[in-house]
């Protein structure tokens, strides 16, 4: 059908096109140019960090990963619910991923499961905040601080959102992961950044990024040439990457204001048939905040889920579930565990059934009104079976 509602849309930013021209017509492609600074400044005024501009919010977490010396025979502790990202991160480096359950109200990880998963070889957490929502951090803080143990925030979905306790969201943790895929409230096609919130990892952070190089001191001038310094990879995007990410962050009010409006007619909508149906909706009861990155739901069983998405897709209106958990993918078996070990290993019985009760309506700032209550009436007009 030609009038479907898509799940997501790209944002067009309209400073675009300008700025690609810009970097084709000025013989300066390749990375670290104006537009990777320009937009490195606007994602520093937007979290206050230093953020460096990396290809994918995967190559952000294999630089933490890298900076922490994660190595062969460590651990460390991420929520199986969430994208492959962080554990590939973790398995590059030799390292085992050992996978904690969640919190059903948010869909993020669990502290209390997060501390079951600690052993004398956890070398980092790292957590997700799903859909902007914040993860309880001082809860998280109250288990790693104590062990010494840093956080990684895959802040993916989370670009200008706040913790409960108002600080900035990827700005907590040593390090914090942005992506700019297309799929993403902000996007340059693929891109990322590095969030370093401790000053020590920075000059590090550059080397490595930057082919093992000190490339970056030799920008600013500091020393006269650059060479090879330290281990690394080519973790920079190009600067035609960057004019794309530098109109869109130039846009981001105005990308949240839209995708603010698309997730609230969803949760005004949809309120009464949710409480008349045992369906929960994603909201902001105790004062949880996000980032309109998704909207979800939690159907009673798999079999509403499923029928829920089999009546939208007849509908023309394009939903999807999400992330299959980690600890039950193939590599997550192979290459991965839960906290105990034998018997006694953990059962993340609450992802499973997130994971498999779980809709994400569609949600992009170019979604109009009238779609929303499509959308709306879409959902409401699909009658739950109590018998399964
Ligand atoms: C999208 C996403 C990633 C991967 O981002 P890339 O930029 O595509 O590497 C990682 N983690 C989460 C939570 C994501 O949503």
């Amino acid at each position: 059908m030609n009038d479907d509602i898509l799940f997501s849309r790209p944002f067009r930013a309209p400073g675009e096109l300008g700025n690609l021209d810009a970097v084709l017509s000025s013989d300066h492609a390749h990375g670290d140019g104006a537009f990777t600074a320009s937009a490195s400044a606007r994602l520093r005024e937007l979290t206050g960090s230093p953020a460096l501009l990396t290809t994918s919010c995967t190559h952000a977490l294999e630089l933490a990963a890298l900076l922490l010396e994660i190595g062969p025979g460590d651990e460390v502790v991420l929520p199986s619910f969430t994208f492959s990202s962080a554990a590939i991160a973790v398995v590059a480096r030799g390292a085992v991923p050992v996978f904690a359950d969640l919190d059903e109200t948010t869909g993020n990880i669990d502290p209390e499961s997060l501390a079951a998963a600690i052993t004398s070889r956890t070398r980092a957490v790292t957590v997700m905040h799903y859909g902007g929502v914040p993860v309880d951090l001082a809860a998280v803080e109250a288990v790693t601080r104590p062990a010494g143990i840093p956080i990684v925030e895959d802040n993916a979905h989370g670009l200008g959102g706040l913790t409960l306790d108002g600080r900035r969201l990827g700005t907590v943790g040593a390090f914090g992961t942005q992506s700019f895929h297309d799929t993403k409230n902000v996007h340059c096609g693929e891109g990322g950044a590095l969030l370093v919130n401790e000053g020590r990892y920075l000059e590090r952070a550059e080397i490595l990024r930057e082919k093992g190089t000190n490339r970056a001191r030799f920008l600013r001038g500091e020393i006269d040439k650059y060479t090879w310094q330290d281990a690394g990879s080519s973790y920079l995007p190009s600067e035609l990457n960057a004019a794309v990410l530098d109109a869109q962050l130039a846009a981001f009010d105005e990308i949240q204001a839209n995708r603010l409006r698309v997730w609230a007619g969803y949760a005004a909508g949809l309120a009464p048939w949710a409480a008349e149906n045992g369906v929960r909706l994603m909201s902001d009861d105790r004062a949880l905040r996000h980032t309109s990155h998704l909207f979800w739901l939690q159907l009673p069983t798999e079999a509403a889920r499923d029928g829920l998405l089999a009546h939208l897709r007849t509908l023309g209106i394009r939903a999807a579930f999400h992330y299959v958990p980690l600890h039950s993918s193939p590599a997550g078996r192979r290459l991965g565990r839960t906290a105990g070990t034998g018997a006694d290993a953990a059962v993340l019985e609450r992802t499973d059934r997130f994971a498999s009760h779980l809709v994400r309506l569609p949600l992009w700032a170019g979604l109009t009104d009238a779609q929303v209550e499509r959308v709306v009436a879409g959902v409401r007009s699909y009658t739950l079976d109590p018998t399964k």
